[in-house]
């Protein structure tokens, strides 16, 4: 394996455990969705033996690299990050190809899955991600003693992870759900999404790469090209993986998520799978700036044609002239937004069969101009209703992925107050709110925190820093597991379990929570927490 890989070096092949491998299935093909084009080179999907031999690698693997100590694990996610920052321009030059997202939105990718990798590794040098507590034994405590105890956590075990879609680079191959894994110890699968092979191949090699050069075993990293009902089925119900990180449609999400619960050994499915991102308008923003709030949201409905998980699909507000200066406002931003294209045919089909069922249940506002030549192009679309027209309707709460969004007219905050408590979970509620909107505010907020993983003031939910607070998560069908997030360094916690040691010998008693603390972490012991 080099580092230095480019597109002209593209083979096609998988990666199992550092060895290339030729599929002998379907033929799959990146598709350049901007020119209609298929493009080079051919792949095919691989066989049950080569998801076999995948997971047999990393259960092998498994032993070896969670011994690795936390500063080890470090340096190999910072050499994913580097080997990766080296072909950005490769990435991104394939990424666009295979995707039509702009080069500029790429590259920011390419700095956010360099980031979050080198974020990992800065949280597996603090140590907090231990879980390291003490309850010291009191041989003299009556009635009974106490035994000494010690808790740490430690890596579930190999992960199959699905790669997304929408975010060829952050959310795929070395993405948030492999970089948190693996910084828990745990090897990886991952299964390339057929959207962008290319690209699942070249970030595939920068992290075989890296793999190599820290001496770890091979099977620490694999890179499969297989369908995914059938194989990453199979891949999911295999005994030796022991959770599932996955973002995309809800159909498939909950597919997973059945087939793990279905094992004779259940394990853990973190699916991120739909959201509408309700935008609540409250009546001082409205009537003080509705018109400028209008075009702010357009910008963020049709960002990336709309292909967020975190895109505002929803906007309830008061009937009010501010509601009506900001659909006014909306209306002409978005009929002038130029159609865009889709990640791939499929998804712009889906898109065009969702706005034609809001078409029968909601009142145009405005449409994107016409479609281009290109036939996955997105043509933005605004519908409105009423609180009745949604609360009557479950088609109206479902996710259109792509730029499409329905603004509910509330009568009164109490209507408003209605809707929030009966919608679905969310990844993100927003809140445009003025001084003299913090009372009604307030009276959303608990409802909304029971809703939703993040909520927003006065922004927009497109945009998800990676960082320590951010939660990207939220009650189903937003996740499989509302206590968790797949961004941000608590993403880290889905794969790892504590596991309490009982009157342990010194000998045996991991760094830790060894007495001496020989790896100066913050600890709880006997309940306060310390680095003594
Ligand atoms: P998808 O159809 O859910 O596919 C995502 C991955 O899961 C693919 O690798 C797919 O494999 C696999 N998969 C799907 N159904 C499966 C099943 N029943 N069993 C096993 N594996 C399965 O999502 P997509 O292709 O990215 O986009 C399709 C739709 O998903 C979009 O139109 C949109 O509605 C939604 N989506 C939502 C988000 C979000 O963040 N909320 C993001 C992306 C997409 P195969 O390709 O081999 O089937």
């Amino acid at each position: 394996m080099t580092s230095t890989v480019s597109s002209t070096d593209l083979t096609g092949q998988m990666l199992i455990a550092g060895t290339a491998v030729h599929g002998t299935g379907a033929e799959i093909r990146g598709f350049d969705p901007t020119r209609g084009a298929e493009l080079e080179p051919a792949y095919r999907h691989g066989e049950a033996s080569h998801v076999e031999a995948a997971c047999a690698a990393a259960a092998e693997a498994f032993h070896a690299y969670r011994a690795t100590s936390s500063d080890q694990r470090a340096r190999f996610l910072e050499g994913i990050a580097d080997n990766i920052a080296a072909i950005t321009d490769d990435l991104v030059h394939r990424a666009h190809a295979e995707t039509g997202l702009p080069e500029a939105r790429l590259t920011g990718e390419v700095g956010r899955t360099t980031g979050q990798l080198r974020l990992f590794a800065s949280v597996l040098r603090e140590g907090s991600w231990n879980g390291a507590r003490i309850d010291t034994a009191q041989p003299d405590r009556t009635p009974l003693p106490r035994p000494d105890l010690r808790q740490r956590m430690v890596p579930l075990g190999p992960v199959a992870v699905f790669g997304a879609s929408n975010f060829p680079l952050a959310f795929s191959v070395a993405g948030g759900d492999t970089a948190s894994a693996l910084a828990a110890g745990c090897p990886v699968v991952v299964k390339a999404h057929d959207a962008h092979p290319g690209t699942s191949e070249l970030v595939g090699r920068a992290i075989c790469a890296a793999v190599a050069d820290a001496g770890l075993p091979p099977g620490t990293f694999s890179l499969l090209y297989i369908p995914g009902p059938g194989l990453g089925t199979a891949l999911v119900t295999d005994p030796r993986i022991k959770a599932v990180g996955f973002t995309g449609s809800r159909a498939g999400g909950l597919a997973l998520v059945a087939a793990a619960a279905a094992r004779p050994e259940p394990i853990p499915v973190y699916a991120e799978m739909s959201s509408i991102n309700p935008v609540f308008l409250l009546g001082g923003a409205l009537a003080g700036r509705g018109a400028e709030i209008g075009r702010a949201f357009v910008g963020s409905l049709t960002m990336g044609s709309g292909q967020f998980c975190t895109n505002p699909g929803l906007v309830i507000a008061i009937d009010s002239p501010g509601l009506d200066a900001f659909t006014a406002a909306a209306a002409e931003a978005l009929s002038a937004s130029a159609p865009t294209a889709m990640l791939t045919p499929d998804i712009a089909d889906n898109y065009r069969a969702g706005v034609d069922a809001l078409s029968g249940e909601a009142t145009l506002v405005a449409r994107g101009s016409a479609d281009g030549d290109a036939a996955v192009s997105c043509r933005a679309a605004l519908f409105s209703t009423d609180a009745a027209g949604l609360l009557g309707s479950k088609s109206l709460q479902a996710e259109v992925f792509g730029a499409s969004s329905l603004i509910v007219r509330c009568a009164d905050l109490d209507e408003m107050k209605t809707v929030a408590a009966n919608l679905e979970g969310q990844l993100t509620a927003t809140l445009h709110i003025d001084d003299s909107d913090v009372a009604h505010a307030g009276e959303l907020l608990p409802i909304l925190e029971l809703k939703a993983g993040r909520i927003l003031f006065n922004g927009w939910p497109t945009g998800v820093e990676v960082c320590h607070a951010m939660v990207h998560g939220g009650p189903f069908p937003a996740t499989s597991d509302s206590r968790t997030t797949s961004v941000g360094s608590r993403a880290i916690d889905r794969f790892l379990r504590p596991v309490c040691y009982q009157d342990a010998p010194k000998s045996l008693v991991p760094s830790a929570i060894a007495d001496d603390n020989p790896d100066r972490l913050w600890r709880r012991v006997d309940g306060e927490l310390t680095k003594d």
